[in-house]
């Protein structure tokens, strides 16, 4: 059936009932007066810093449908907005879903989509509280998640506040989602599991929630999620703390997967690549090694915050300067 004979309401009936049969966000839920169905939702607020972030996904220019099922752009578009929850160091909490959708949309696809929104959205304990739904020639996914911190006295992470001598630190591995986005685009052919890893990579980021609160657990200060790319999302550190960057372009902890199946280019995807959502923070030396000790994924010193505003180095093992073909993503931009 298509979305223009089920209707507007007809839609947003269904959409509530999958929402409300999930069983995730138990905690968010008790504290709900109003979720899907009035004017606005509502909710018992509390005493911690709160905090909202919205992402928008638009087809043909943040995902294709030929590349990604309905069900992996529902978790992708989620993930995306969790994870600047996440770069935060907060507890994302609830979630409002605006859905433009052309009229020969088939129900089946909205509803996997929101199976894969659901599904993220049950991981982290975060309830679907309302949206929008209306027609458009295309598809567009706008999500606005509300969250907050801890508790009250917890610090938020943000991105003016690294200080020269800091380490610049990552989460995880790196370049394994644009190496996704170029397997698809490209046709490229590789074996099962490299094939698996690059396309989870892409289409199914894990926000880093549980780090994030490490971080800010830990006494970090500064943090950004990777969403454009490694070196352009530092340089919003690096411009809104008025600092400079030395990374060492060896220490990048490159996915294997990626370096096994792109070699000379993997580190290039690394670098710019963008998507992988993993964390970048700055901290002292003594502050990453209790992030290090008490995370359960990856943790790397990439490189060290300089004085010097605005200016970033990479260098190779020996010292010499290393050059990037492109910096990471930025809309409105020719390339
Ligand atoms: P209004 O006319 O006041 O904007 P709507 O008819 O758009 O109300 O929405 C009715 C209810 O359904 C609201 O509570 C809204 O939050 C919810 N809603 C609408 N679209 C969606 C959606 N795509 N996903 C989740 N909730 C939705
Ligand atoms: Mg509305």
């Amino acid at each position: 059936m298509k979305v223009s004979e089920l209707g507007e309401f007809g839609l947003i009936d269904l959409l509530a009932k999958m929402i409300n049969s999930s069983p995730g966000g138990q905690a968010s839920r008790q504290q709900l007066i109003i979720g899907i169905g009035d004017d606005a939702a509502a909710w018992h607020g509390d005493d911690s810093t709160q905090l909202a972030t919205v992402d928008s996904f638009i087809q043909d220019v943040h995902f294709s449908l030929a590349l990604a099922s309905w069900e992996e752009l529902g978790w992708k578009a989620l993930a995306a907005n969790l994870s600047d929850i996440a770069a935060m160091g907060g507890v994302p909490r609830y979630a409002l879903v605006s859905l433009a959708l052309p009229d020969h949309t088939e129900v089946e696809s909205v509803t996997a989509l929101y199976k894969g929104m659901i599904e993220l959205a049950e991981q982290f304990g975060v309830a679907l509280v309302g949206g929008d739904t209306c027609s458009a020639p295309l598809v567009a996914i706008t999500i606005t998640v509300l969250g907050n911190t801890k508790n009250r006295d917890k610090n938020i992470l943000t991105r003016s506040g690294a200080k020269p001598g800091e380490k610049v630190t990552v989460t995880g591995y790196l370049g394994a989602a644009a190496a996704g986005l170029e397997m698809l685009t490209e046709k490229l052919q590789f074996g099962a599991e490299v094939t698996n890893c690059l396309r989870k990579a892409f289409l199914r980021p894990y926000p880093r929630i549980a780090e994030g609160q490490l971080l800010a657990e830990q006494g970090v200060m500064t943090a950004i999620d990777i969403s454009d790319g490694l070196v352009s999302d530092l340089r919003h550190i690096c411009e809104l703390s008025r600092v400079g960057a030395r990374i060492e372009v060896d220490r990048v902890p490159v996915e294997p997967m990626v370096k096994a199946s792109f070699g000379d280019r993997s580190l290039e995807l690394a670098l710019s690549g963008g998507e992988d959502y993993e964390l970048l923070f700055t901290g002292s030396t003594e502050t990453v090694e209790k992030v290090k000790m008490a995370a359960s994924c990856p943790v790397t010193v990439i490189g060290e915050i300089v004085g010097e505003a605005g200016k970033i180095t990479l260098v190779d093992r020996q010292g010499n300067p290393f050059h990037l073909q492109k910096a990471g993503w930025e809309h409105f931009i020719a390339r």
